[in-house]
């Protein structure tokens, strides 16, 4: 295992950390361990990082991976992170906003330099942009073997959670639309520098082959995002006030009626099958 400098790194560049870029590093080696080690990676395997900060994850990939390619924004960290982890031939940092790349053609470039036939995304993520690095990933990347987050631990719950508990909400069902999400363990603040104020988990995001329902997407996210929109109200209001089918109320109870649903259920009940099977009746005229 490689040891950890997190604090050595910091002094030695005279780093200041920026808390809105999320900017909490690990100094925990067998955290950052059991992080890799939930990754499975192997010699064949091109990891992919999000936000690697000063290397502490990159250079523990690196060891075994066939190559990693890491994309920070920060530009204040670069020089640390070429210095932290020149001791490696396998690593490319990429200096920008991982909203703003081609993810695709990034996998593509360095799996062809790297040799690799597969590609796991790694990241402790920074977490005022979680939601939408993930959701990127899932909607817009293809290719992906596997993902393994650092998350805000009530995020980590909101996307496993299941239909009629607490947390089950949109994140819930996109997350369950695209992979079979599994918490792995959770992460106290003491093993970072600075310590966030809140408590992390680590999640595994296994890619499905295929959603679990047969949909039209646009439809099904607007559906989902206007079932829990308005939470208090039932499914039948929160979808006629969203005028996304054109459908009365009247309309909309029968077609529940037809699922065996009461009228005035509410969306947090539904799987994520069950809101495919709803999309498709509403689509039709
Ligand atoms: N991986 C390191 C570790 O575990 O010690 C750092 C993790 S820290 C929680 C998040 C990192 O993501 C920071 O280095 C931050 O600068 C970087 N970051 C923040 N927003 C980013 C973005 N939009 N694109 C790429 N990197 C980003």
């Amino acid at each position: 295992m490689i040891k950890n400098n997190t604090l050595e790194v910091i002094k030695k560049h005279n780093l200041k950390l920026t808390k809105t870029l999320g900017q909490n590093f690990l100094n925990d080696d067998s955290v950052v361990k059991r992080i890799v080690s939930a990754a499975e990676i192997d010699g064949r395997t091109l990891v992919l990082e999000v936000g690697p900060g000063i290397g502490s994850m990159t250079k523990e990939m690196a060891s075994i991976a066939a190559g990693v390619v890491a994309v920070e924004i920060d530009k204040h960290l670069i020089a640390a992170l070429n210095d932290n982890l020149s001791e490696f031939s396998n690593i490319a940092i990429i200096n920008s906003d991982i909203m703003k790349v081609d993810i695709e053609a990034i996998i593509n470039e360095y799996k062809e330099k790297y040799n690799a036939d597969r590609v796991k995304v790694v990241a402790n993520l920074p977490y005022y942009i979680t939601t939408p690095i993930i959701m990127k990933f899932l909607e817009e990347v293809k290719g992906i073997d596997g993902m393994v987050f650092m998350v805000q631990k009530e995020v980590a719950q909101r996307m496993v959670s299941k239909p009629g508990i607490k947390d089950y909400g949109a994140l819930s069902v996109a997350v369950q639309f695209y992979s079979n999400p599994q918490i792995m363990f959770d992460v106290p603040p003491h093993c970072f520098i600075p310590q966030p104020e809140v408590h992390s988990t680590v999640i595994k995001l296994d890619i499905l082959d295929e959603p679990p329902v047969k949909v039209n997407k646009e439809l099904y996210f607007k559906l989902v995002k206007a079932s829990f929109g308005q939470r208090r109200k039932t499914l039948v209001n929160g979808l006629a006030n969203a005028g996304i089918f054109n459908k009365s109320k009247e309309q909309i109870k029968h077609i529940l009626d037809s699922m065996g649903l009461n009228e005035n259920v509410r969306g947090e009940v539904l799987s994520v099958e069950k809101f495919g099977e709803l999309s498709n009746l509403m689509e039709q005229k």
